[in-house]
């Protein structure tokens, strides 16, 4: 299993819709890790999540769908960080992840039971409720009151989305935070050192 090193950033472990789009980033060297870079791991990922049944089996289509999400939900996270007008496009796609899926429970008879509702979930559509899933927490956050504390880490190359756990936040993590002081300390050590 693929797995970004380093620690969760801030607000991903409440937020799904954090966690997709946090499962690729650029790390310090420039080179980029894929938590969902093949079928196995997108399902791992699900698993992981609690987005997915542990015994979940190989869902050889899942990984374009969560990585379509991941694109949209990263673009239109990318715009309001940025104050900026949405893609539709990235909206529609985060709308289709909302509408696919039937919520209604069924109405099914049981020769021991009786009459019960039974969750609409067969295996075949257990990545869509995953995304429905993900992208309804994208939906409420995005609208929510936490909505003016969606970031982009400010340490580049990081491009981790968090929420600030405080106004001043900068960093997805402790590591980005001291990787960036470090960056501005040798920043300020050239400029104070004498022209060659
Ligand atoms: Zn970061």
């Amino acid at each position: 299993m693929t797995k970004v090193p380093l620690p969760p950033a801030a607000g991903t472990a409440e937020h799904p819709c954090l966690a997709l789009a946090n499962s690729t980033v650029t790390l310090p060297g420039g080179q980029r890790v894929d938590e969902l870079n093949n079928p196995e791991n997108a399902t791992a990922w699900l698993i992981m999540h609690e987005l997915a049944p542990v015994d979940t089996g190989l869902l050889a289509y899942c990984q374009l769908q969560l990585t379509d999400l991941r694109k949209d939900i990263r673009k239109v996270l990318e715009s309001h960080t940025q104050g900026e007008v949405p893609n539709a496009g990235s909206l529609g796609g985060i709308n289709r992840a909302l509408t696919a899926v039937p919520n209604a429970a069924l109405l099914q008879y049981d020769t021991d039971k009786g009459l019960l509702r039974v969750p609409s979930h067969p295996t075949t559509q257990l990545v869509n409720h995953a995304m429905a899933q993900i992208a309804e927490d994208a939906a409420a956050v995005l609208t929510g009151p936490d909505a003016h504390r969606i970031a982009r880490c400010a340490s580049t190359p990081c491009d981790r989305f968090m929420v600030r756990t405080h106004a001043r936040r900068q960093w997805c993590s402790e590591r980005c935070g001291a990787r960036q002081r470090a960056n501005r300390a040798y920043a300020r050590k050239q400029d104070k050192s004498p022209a060659a």
